[in-house]
């Protein structure tokens, strides 16, 4: 049953639905409210690029998790506000222990990070007592605690690269990153999660081909995590679409490409929140998702009336012990060594 949480603006009220906080408008008003609050309660927000456009545009900072986590950890603020998935809030207390972080609905999880639990990876080590475990930072804190290395989309190639060739690698949790890596390694003794995002693994193949006809002149952007990747490098192999127009990129390297890209329309095949960001960061080129129905739920459950709700009430508080934290934070910090590791998702 749906229960009225906060009162704004006289006769607006928070709901808690099925889907998430609901029942306030991202007017004029709200977006007053939330930076009263924020200043009063000494807290920066930070928004992921797959946010909600009014989420984006409120926060004081948008960017991918791993750049998002780095500005937790330097900003002055107590409070970091972090408007993304509960994994990267977690990520950002790993490294902004001293912090509060708070994620506006702590039920906002993600697929690909449930696809492993701690449990299943100390058994899969035990199965491989010797392997270097490798995990893109979309795990949760207590994952991480069992990882050697992190990596991002952006450096996980180099990070398998960096592994004494003659030792195995636990690769997890996303099947298509790590057969990206796989690919360009060129790596045998390289043993992948068979995990995948259901957002990106969402974007196929099919979709890729008949879009890159409808548009033969754009160019193609494409984060690793999709199940189009392997479709994307095919058919430039194969000459459909020419090779120097597929860029497989993070978040953060799609900004970077757009901003400098001569191509006047460009299909983007990752979660459609990222058109926001990149139509601000190029208007002039017109970009079009690969398949416009790729939309993450847990994302999208960072409503206005969740982050309204999160400010007037300190709520959700994320916690991550200390022992595991400090564990985590050894394979954060790794990867941040090798390589440029971007922002990840
Ligand atoms: S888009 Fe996929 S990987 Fe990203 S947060 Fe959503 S479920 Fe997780």
């Amino acid at each position: 049953m749906a229960t009225t949480t906060t009162r704004f603006g006289g006769n607006s009220a928070v709901f808690d639905g099925p889907t998430g906080y609901a029942g306030v408008e991202a007017g004029p008003e709200w977006a007053e409210e939330i930076l009263r609050l924020a200043k009063a309660k000494n807290a920066t927000i930070l928004a992921h690029n797959y946010q909600l456009p009014a989420i984006q545009d409120i926060a004081h900072h948008v960017g991918d998790s791993l750049a998002l986590s780095r500005i937790a950890a330097e900003a002055q603020e107590e409070t970091i506000v972090f408007c993304g998935v509960h994994f990267m809030a977690e990520t950002a207390k790993i490294l902004a222990p001293s912090k509060t972080v708070l994620i506006p609905d702590e039920r906002a999880g993600c697929s690909l990070a449930d696809s492993i639990d701690a449990a299943q990876l100390r058994e899969w080590k035990a199965e491989h007592p010797d392997a270097v475990v490798v995990s893109y930072v979309n795990t949760t804190a207590e994952v991480k605690g069992l990882t050697d290395i992190c990596c991002t989309s952006s450096n996980a190639v180099e990070v398998v690269e960096s592994i004494d060739p003659d030792r195995e690698v636990l690769f997890l949790p996303d099947q298509f990153l790590g057969a990206h890596v796989r690919r360009q390694t060129g790596r045998t003794n390289m043993h992948i999660w068979a995990g995948e995002c259901h957002v990106h693994a969402g974007i196929n193949g099919d979709e890729l081909t008949a879009r890159s006809q409808a548009y033969p002149d754009a160019e193609l952007y494409v984060h690793p995590e999709c199940g189009c990747a392997t479709s994307a490098l095919y058919l430039a192999g194969e000459g459909f679409v020419p090779e120097d127009r597929v860029k497989i990129l993070s978040t953060g390297g799609m900004l970077d490409a757009a901003r400098t890209t001569g191509a006047k329309q460009v299909l983007v095949a990752t979660e459609i929140g990222m058109l926001h960001q990149l139509r601000k960061a190029a208007p002039g080129v017109d970009f079009q998702a690969v398949n416009d129905r790729a939309s993450c739920p847990y994302m999208k459950m960072i409503t206005p009336a969740a982050l309204l709700r999160c400010l007037t009430e300190g709520k959700d508080e994320v916690h991550v012990d200390v022992a595991t934290a400090e564990r985590a934070r050894a394979s954060v910090e790794r990867m941040i060594a090798i390589g440029s590791p971007g922002g990840g998702e």
